[in-house]
């Protein structure tokens, strides 16, 4: 943008407080801030020389903004735009799918709960971010023992779905078979929106309103279950007592800034006794100024949850620090201070400051950590950006029978045991290999999908052309489009999408890791079929035996795992399984041999 263009703008901007968006030709955003003074704010542009601000307008193509009440207004549009928009040229929090947040859908009819790393601005309400995904988790429960929020993800509503196992436990109100007033469940999520924003004394009032409605319909059990869970709430909230009586409720936040990236570390003190420790990293578009860095995070942190404490000790303090405490001030509808740490916080300002510092150094080593090389010329073979997460198919059978599946995951080159899976696999015919590819990579990006899990960045399938065409297949059944390729055994080609095939040279670093990725998935298959197998021969052998019903079956199954072990058990082992007498291990023990 010329300096032109953006005096003309700029004679236009109105005099009062706001947020302005910088764009790229494209349209993407490149910068959002805000302003006390739009005018004023913008007109410094015309005349600085800081390096980030030249740079910016080099590539900004247009400039647009929004006018709100007042400043503290605009530093929350401020921070929720950068949340969602991740403009480059802002400070913020490191990775947007990498911290977890509380999804609550308020758009639908009826509304769920669950933890998400993908902020979409579809009109949900977003609360985070969290350290990990288990905290995000801890709290879903915690609110979901307070208001009953349906935990299935179905679309609702649908005449597919109907009562299940959670509302006869009473952990679900019915709303797929409108077993639930739709004002009630209304007042559930309200409640857990209050929660969640730190408004207890509201949600304390849903729950009243519930309970009173429930009764005065005379749906005494409803009625009585409310109850139950208002007194829930109220002894959460009650004070500890004879705990740190008299200590004062604090978060201490420690910035500490390496380059272009900064890690936080924040220690919630309440009643004077320590809670949690969270730590985060933030990305700046330049060296940080840990001054600027920290008032990014305490915009990002607290203008999404709840500020539960009166003071935020801050090492170093945020820029525009009074603006801050008015901002949140006026959020929490009391008054939050923003101070340096005094004499009782440094204990746990030197405890934060080590925190920060060992982050801060793990992710300067993380990033210093190379690439993969194959990975990288994979990348290029496949045609795909940056490939860190690979998953591999493979499909197992005997003669067509016991057709099992296989999903490996490797992470940036290296096997993800934990993230592996396996199927048996459902609706393909016997012997029908391009058919039982195609259920299970649909069946594993469909749950994928569902549980809003990140999609991998590449897929590497074991076999031929017919395979990988019934991998695309499901890909389009599903909408959606992932780098993929198929390793066929005998010369090692890969198949590509696009109907060709190459061979890389022996010593590519890409092809050793195909190898080594497609084996692993090979491997993993043929282990779970002959574990199937394996069953299934026992279940035969015992069949035939008299005394031995389903139960037996089942209690065997499970001590010995396989035919060959329970053929290489002394009888003193077989007596050992519950539920298997003297008697019925001898005849066991003889039938096999
Ligand atoms: S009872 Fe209905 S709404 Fe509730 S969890 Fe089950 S399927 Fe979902």
């Amino acid at each position: 943008m010329t300096k032109e263009t953006l005096r003309e703008l700029v004679r236009e901007a109105p005099v009062a407080p706001g947020v302005y968006i910088f764009r790229d030709k494209k349209g993407a955003y490149l910068y959002v801030g805000k302003a006390k003074d739009l005018s004023a704010r913008l007109s410094s542009y015309l005349t600085s020389d800081n390096p980030r601000t030249r740079a910016l307008l080099r590539r900004a193509a247009s400039l647009e903004w929004l006018v709100t009440s007042s400043e503290a207004e605009a530093l929350f549009t401020e921070s929720s735009l950068v949340r969602f928009q991740k403009p480059p040229f802002n400070i913020r929090l490191a990775g947007g799918e990498y911290y977890p947040y509380i999804k609550i859908t308020v758009k639908e009819t009826w509304p769920q709960i669950f933890p998400t790393r993908k902020l979409v601005e579809d009109g949900s309400l977003y609360f985070g971010p969290y350290p990990d995904a288990a905290a995000a988790r801890r709290t879903i429960q915690a609110i979901r023992s307070l208001f009953p929020i349906r935990p299935c993800k179905y679309s609702l509503p649908s005449k597919r779905v109907s009562l299940c196992i959670y509302y006869h436990m009473g952990r679900c109100p019915g709303p797929c078979e409108n077993e639930v007033d739709p004002e009630v469940y209304a007042g559930y999520i309200r409640g857990a929106v209050d929660l969640l924003s730190g408004k207890t004394k509201e949600a304390e009032a849903e729950l009243e309103r519930a309970m009173t409605k429930a009764a005065a319909e005379l749906r005494f059990e409803a009625a009585a279950a409310i109850r139950d869970r208002l007194l829930a709430l109220r002894k959460t909230l009650a004070a500890p007592a004879g705990f740190g009586e008299g200590g004062e409720s604090r978060d201490i936040v420690v910035v500490k800034a390496g380059g272009n990236i900064a890690a936080v570390s924040l220690i919630a003190l309440r009643e004077g006794r320590p809670g949690v420790e969270e730590r985060f990293l933030m990305e700046a578009p330049d060296e940080a100024d840990p001054a600027e860095v920290m008032s990014a995070f305490l915009k990002d942190y607290y203008t999404s949850r709840p500020v539960n404490c009166e003071r935020l000790v801050c090492v170093p303090l945020p820029e525009e620090r009074e603006l801050l405490e008015e901002a949140l001030s006026e959020r929490a509808g009391r008054r939050i201070r923003i101070t340096p740490p005094t004499k009782s916080d440094k204990n746990f300002t030197e405890i934060a400051s080590l925190a920060a510092e060992e982050h801060l150094a793990r992710a300067v080593e993380r990033m210093r950590k190379p690439i993969h090389p194959g990975l990288r010329e994979l990348a290029e073979v496949m045609g795909a950006g940056e490939m860190r997460r690979i998953e591999a198919f493979d499909i197992s059978h005997t003669a067509g029978r016991e057709t099992t599946a296989s999903c490996v995951v490797f992470l940036d080159g290296k096997p993800a045991k934990s993230l592996y899976r396996r199927f048996r696999i459902r609706t393909a015919r016997p012997s029908d290999d391009y058919a039982a590819m195609r259920e299970v990579i649909f069946r594993r990006l469909r749950r994928l999908i569902e549980e809003k899990e990140g999609l991998p960045d590449a897929i590497l399938i074991d076999g031929g052309p017919g395979q990988l065409g019934a991998g695309l297949e499901a890909m389009e059944a599903l909408g959606v489009n992932i780098p993929a390729a198929a390793l066929a055994k005998r010369y090692e080609e890969l198949y590509l999408p696009d109907g060709g095939h190459i061979i890389l040279p022996g010593k590519s670093k890409a092809l050793l890791l195909l190898k080594r990725i497609r084996d692993e998935a090979h491997r993993f298959a043929v282990s779970y079929h002959r574990t199937l197998r394996g069953k299934r021969g026992m279940e035969s052998v015992l069949d035939g035996l008299e005394g031995i019903g389903a139960a037996r079956k089942k209690a065997l199954l499970r001590y010995f795992g396989s035919l060959e072990r329970l053929r290489g058990a002394s009888l003193e082992e077989i007596e050992k399984v519950p539920g298997i007498g003297k008697k019925l291990a001898r005849k066991i023990y003889e039938s096999l041999r």
